[in-house]
């Protein structure tokens, strides 16, 4: 049984559809933003559907930018020759934040999963391998230590040893199936010094 008109519905539907929004916060978000003033939902609306339409990767590591090339590969005072490989910009966020690591970054954009039927095809591997004919002294494989994580890394792992550049894998004290972007800084910033050669 519907309770509310059509259009209320839909919005709630919408907010659900969210992640980490479950039916009873879409509810109160949708009645939040009913009784915001219009402007201020015109201002909200707005910013999401520029956001969407102005974002896109940045040609040389696949971060999420509005520009080009995005801040961290366009900054000559970062060491381009270390590639951290990672699966998703909110991981790249979480070692920013550690302010320690020096190097670039290349997103995946997701993790090799026969499971869910995600090859290697699927992911921004291609990419990578362009980028490392250029010169590279280290890729650092920073992918999660789930089972697609670790999948990833041992690929990636076997794609690079026959170039000769040294491929490293991050410690593992970071818990299993653990996602990077929730472990603290003090663990990440170990796991990155702590790291192995393949
Ligand atoms: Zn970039």
């Amino acid at each position: 049984m519907d309770y509310y008109s059509s259009e209320i519905s839909k919005l709630i539907e919408e907010l659900s559809s969210l992640p980490g929004i479950g039916a009873k916060s879409a509810q109160r978000l949708a009645f939040h933003i009913l009784n915001m003033p219009k402007e201020q939902v015109d201002e909200l609306a707005d910013s999401i559907v520029t956001a969407r339409q102005n974002i896109k990767y940045c040609k040389c590591c696949f971060n999420l930018t509005d520009q080009e090339i995005c801040p961290i590969c366009s900054d000559e005072n970062r060491d381009h020759k270390t590639i951290m490989v990672v699966e998703n910009t909110r991981d790249l966020v979480a070692y920013e934040k550690t302010g320690k690591y020096e190097g670039v970054y290349h997103v995946l954009h997701g993790a090799i999963s026969p499971m869910l039927g995600i090859g290697p095809a699927d992911i921004k591997l291609k990419e990578l391998l362009v980028r490392l004919e250029k010169d590279v002294d280290e890729v650092i494989i920073a992918t999660n230590s789930s089972l697609e994580g670790e999948t990833t890394a041992m690929y990636i792992s076997k794609l690079v040893k026959p170039t000769g550049i040294k491929v490293t894998r991050i410690a593992s004290g970071v818990p299993v199936g653990g996602d990077l972007e929730y472990i603290d800084e003090v663990t990440l910033l170990r796991a990155l010094q702590g790291r192995t050669q393949l």
